[in-house]
């Protein structure tokens, strides 16, 4: 009699054949580099979002000697609005960390590339997976959500338990032959067809031995998470515009939100954002004025951007060339960009705003 593990494989390769995606971009010429690019990018991130991001990035650094070359804020500006910059920041390490220990050859073994900066257990497997058929399973977000209604396993999918059963039974359904196809069509159906919410039952191949379908709890598997209280955060942000409209930016730290890009100087509050433009620029105008509030979602807080329109005729003190520049809004240099602070920088193409007169005296 036929197992579970493979009555779900073999019903997943036949319905890849008839209703799986074959003309995703990663898909035409399938090497390590092109999937592990590829996969990095689908981490939190749907397919329709990465599919341009992917097909210039892959313009610009075809392959891993190009990438490892590349300046990070190169890498960075291709990254501009994908968000999880860490991401960027680990591909450009890890193309860097090929080239100088394998001489350039993107490296195929389980152990090598799970060394490497951000490649984990299931990244590694897809990259050996869909290139060269090695019979190494994953268990990304969509495959989880699958094998954890089919086979009914309870628990949050963070539970080390849970985590752990995932694990067996990916390894399980991970055939031996048409990896590369299992492995396809088991994250096209997550992705498409045993959706979060409202998964189309009705229309999937798996339906028959679903345990969450058989017992109507497709809406209770996998456990959601528990929830978090959502925190808000405000920041002052000065928006130093020199008389050619070149607008002061520094770079961020590596680590911590939005880490390595190029932003407006930041302070958590008013006063700090006034003596920095007292103390370290030569201003025009005898009061910042307020623009109008950007909001922008991080998964676990919202931050509400207060922008300070300054203008000035330059520094009051030497900055450091590699941490600050002043961004030229018309012939904009290629760096990274948090997408909220690019949009900021946007609406300074209105004319308008420099002639507005500054608003009343802010409060602190
Ligand atoms: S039958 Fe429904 S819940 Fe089960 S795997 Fe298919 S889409 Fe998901």
């Amino acid at each position: 009699m036929e197992s579970p593990y493979t009555r779900l494989t073999s019903a997943l390769i036949e319905w890849h054949g008839r209703r799986g995606r074959h003309d995703l971009p990663w898909q035409n010429e399938r090497t390590p580099y092109r999937v592990w690019i590829s996969e990095v990018m689908l981490q939190q991130t749907q397919v329709v979002t990465v599919i341009p991001y992917y097909e210039r990035f892959i313009t610009r650094f075809p392959d891993v000697a190009t990438l490892a070359e590349a300046p990070i804020d190169a890498v960075l500006h291709l990254w501009t609005g994908l968000g999880y910059y860490a991401r960027a920041r680990n591909l450009h390490r890890a193309a860097q960390r090929i080239c100088a220990e394998y001489g350039g050859e993107f490296p195929v073994s389980f152990a090598a590339l799970v060394s490497l900066p951000g490649i984990g257990r299931s990244t590694a497997g897809a990259i050996l997976a869909l290139s060269r058929g090695e019979p190494i399973p994953i268990l990304d977000g969509n495959v989880k959500r699958v094998l954890t209604r089919f086979f009914g396993v309870t628990g949050p999918p963070t539970d080390a338990a849970a985590n752990k059963r995932l694990w067996q039974l990916a390894e399980r359904c991970t055939p031996q032959e048409d990896v590369a196809v299992y492995t396809q069509a088991i994250m096209d159906l997550g992705a498409t067809v045993c959706v979060r919410r409202k998964p189309l039952c009705d229309f999937c191949p798996l339906g028959e031995g679903c345990v969450a379908r058989r017992t109507g709890r497709q809406h209770e598997i996998p456990a959601p998470r528990p929830m978090r209280a959502r925190r808000s955060r405000q920041v002052f942000m000065l928006v130093a515009v020199r008389e050619d409209r070149a607008v002061l930016l520094e770079r961020r730290p590596d680590s911590g939100v939005w880490g390595g890009l190029w932003c407006l100087p930041e302070f958590d509050t008013l006063s700090a954002a006034r003596i920095f433009a007292d103390q370290s620029l030569q201003r025009t105008n005898e009061e910042p004025q307020a623009l109008e509030m950007v909001q922008h979602s991080f998964t676990h807080f919202d931050l509400i951007i207060s922008p300070l329109l300054t203008r000035c005729s330059g520094p009051a003190a030497v900055m450091d060339e590699n941490q600050s520049l002043w961004y030229n809004t018309h012939e904009p240099a290629r760096i990274g960009m948090p997408a909220p602070i690019k949009t900021l920088l946007d609406r300074l193409a209105d004319p308008t705003l420099f002639d507005a007169p500054a608003t009343g005296r802010l409060e602190s």
